[in-house]
């Protein structure tokens, strides 16, 4: 199961705010299913509790591509150079401390990812080196 927070969103439509379960951090091989979402920048799809008005967040998730030693942090709107090296900093200090990466003493490679077509060809890549 990917890992999700709460957040609060407001409605586009109607304006309401409203809870809603985000994705912050999916295992591709855990959730292959969910490639596909990703790919079409749909990965975060909340609905409106009052109007049912379908929404896409462009929120920054997380995508571990084991077995490949990668991990890539997507958020779209990171355009700047400061947004991308904050981003790249925030997720080092993270899985400095994560104890499975420790364990298995792995180099793991951090890329982050603001466009939607740079993150589609990795996961293409993934999907063809693992046959998906
Ligand atoms: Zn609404």
């Amino acid at each position: 199961m990917p890992s999700t927070t709460k957040v609060e969103v407001k409605c586009e439509k109607c304006k309401r705010p409203f809870e809603a379960d985000v994705i912050d951090h999916i295992d591709l091989h855990e959730d292959p299913e969910l490639i596909r979402p990703l790919r079409n920048g749909k990965a975060n799809r909340v609905q409106c509790p009052k109007c049912r008005k379908v929404m896409y967040l462009d929120r920054s998730i997380v995508v571990n591509f084991e077995p490949m030693n990668l991990v890539v942090v997507y958020d779209p709107n990171a355009k700047s150079k400061e947004a991308r090296e904050a981003l790249q900093k925030h997720y080092e200090n993270i899985t400095r401390f994560n104890e499975t990466l420790l364990e298995t003493g792995r180099d793991m490679e951090f890329r982050v990812i603001t466009d939607l077509k740079e993150l589609r060809k990795l996961l293409d890549q993934y999907v063809r080196q693992y046959g998906l």
